[in-house]
């Protein structure tokens, strides 16, 4: 069956035929590409295409697809079992090795996505400081609970409403939404919260709004709000961590934060999440502290060897990183010569090996910087690139994921296919 019929199948039986919303590409006005394998760089959908893979299952993939050294002899891991309910030594080893990387983190534990770690660390604040508000930032995605899953529209800053029905409005009285990039706007925030806020949770580098940097004061600035007002700071490092660097957005700003979150790169394409910080703060988990989180396949021996593995290797390896920076500062410049050529209303933001190519002119900053972005434009570009064998995140507002298997060919062909793509979508520009 082609993805076409595959799709029409997994409709009947699936919700909008996805295990995951990101994964339609409605967006796009395309049928999902239905995946079969993949290698290093590339997967290969179910009529045996190949593609060049800028999604690397949205981050995790750093080392490339079916990486042979990440997933030589695995098969013994599952020979021994593939989960007890009672603790095993790999759980230990994955989390010293987190605690050593990153910065002011004495305990991490371990959970089953990115979702549970935030929702997790948020409880975790509350339960430490007693308080019950929380600070988030407009176009910063932390998961999908309850309490995180808040619009920031216009107007958000005073009144918010859930971004999604089946979300109380009591659940969410709670979520104070502030704009990212504006300092100002926080201290304000405080100041009309005084002593009432638990926590302020981010993405210091935003991935989920296309790729937009915190600013060095902005995060700086959180740093000594949270210390001045006893407010606890976390970083939703799910996509950041490890992969900026071996020590995160943390260790790339060089601010420590008081609880992190991470997900993604840390299971190595298996379901993992994990949350630390300090132990005064990890000490308020159960069982030894009074807030409650378990997970019955939280730390099971499959995830945490892949884990371990992948978090290995970049140890040992830190050309990775100078590699994959690399490659992606290739192809921003080359990116930028072809806007530069024709002209194109487009701009190329990256931080590290994430970029995003964003369909408007003008830097953005934040939430409020997203408009009048010409998503036809993006559309016909995307469904281009697609054709040509460039798979990329089917939406305007998520990042291109560089790994260490993308190689120069890759980047030569990305670039052939990226002027005609573009030159497709804008043909009217310069005729
Ligand atoms: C992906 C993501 C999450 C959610 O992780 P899941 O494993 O999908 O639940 C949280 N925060 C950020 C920054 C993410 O990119």
């Amino acid at each position: 069956m082609n993805s076409d019929e595959l799709f029409k199948k997994a409709c009947q039986y699936i919700p909008g035929g996805v295990n995951s919303p990101v994964r339609a590409f409605r967006n796009v006005d395309m049928v999902p590409v239905f995946i079969n394998h993949g290698k290093n760089s590339k997967v290969y959908d179910v009529e045996g295409k190949e593609y060049i893979d800028y999604i690397g299952s949205w981050g995790p993939l750093i080392l490339g697809h079916s990486n042979d050294e990440i997933i030589s002899n695995i098969e013994q891991v599952f020979q021994k079992g593939t989960s007890f309910g009672l603790p095993t030594e790999k759980e230990i080893k994955l989390a010293k090795m987190m605690c050593d990387a990153y910065p002011g983190m004495d305990k991490v534990r371990m959970v089953n996505s990115g979702t549970e770690a935030t929702m997790s660390a948020i409880r975790v604040a509350r339960g430490y400081t007693g308080k019950d508000k929380i600070i988030k930032f407009e176009g910063n995605y932390h998961g999908h609970s309850d309490c995180l899953l808040v619009q920031a529209g216009s107007g958000a800053l005073t009144f918010q409403e859930p971004t999604s029905p089946g979300v109380p409005n009591d659940l969410i009285k709670n979520t104070l939404v502030c704009r990212y990039n504006d300092l100002d706007d926080v201290v304000k925030m405080i100041e009309k919260n005084k002593g009432e806020i638990a926590c302020i949770i981010l993405e210091p580098i935003a991935c989920n709004m296309g790729l937009v940097e915190g600013e060095r004061s902005f995060i700086r600035g959180l740093r000594e709000l949270c210390d001045k007002e006893n407010i606890i700071l976390i970083f939703d490092e799910v996509i950041s961590g490890f992969r900026i660097q071996y020590d995160g957005a943390a260790g790339y700003f060089g601010v420590v934060p008081d609880m992190a979150c991470f997900g993604k790169i840390i299971g190595g394409g298996l379901p993992v999440g994990a949350y630390g910080g300090k132990a005064r703060l990890m000490d308020m988990v159960s069982p030894l502290g009074p807030v409650y989180q378990a997970g019955t396949l939280s730390g099971n021996p499959l995830a945490m060897e892949m884990g371990i593995r992948q978090l290995t290797y970049l140890k040992d390896h830190p050309e990775v990183y100078v590699y994959i920076n690399e490659y992606a500062k290739k192809l921003q410049e080359g990116m930028e010569k072809i806007i530069a050529d024709y002209n194109y209303p487009c701009h190329v933001q990256r931080c590290g090996s994430l970029l995003t190519l964003f369909f408007k002119k003008e830097q953005v900053k934040n939430y409020d910087d997203l408009n009048n972005i010409d998503l036809r434009a993006f559309t016909a570009y995307y469904q281009e690139m697609v054709r040509q064998g460039i798979m990329l995140a089917p939406s305007q507002f998520e990042g291109i994921f560089i790994g260490y298997k993308h190689n120069d060919s890759d980047l030569n062909k990305t670039l052939t296919a990226l002027g005609i793509a573009l030159k497709k979508a804008f043909g009217h520009v310069n005729d």
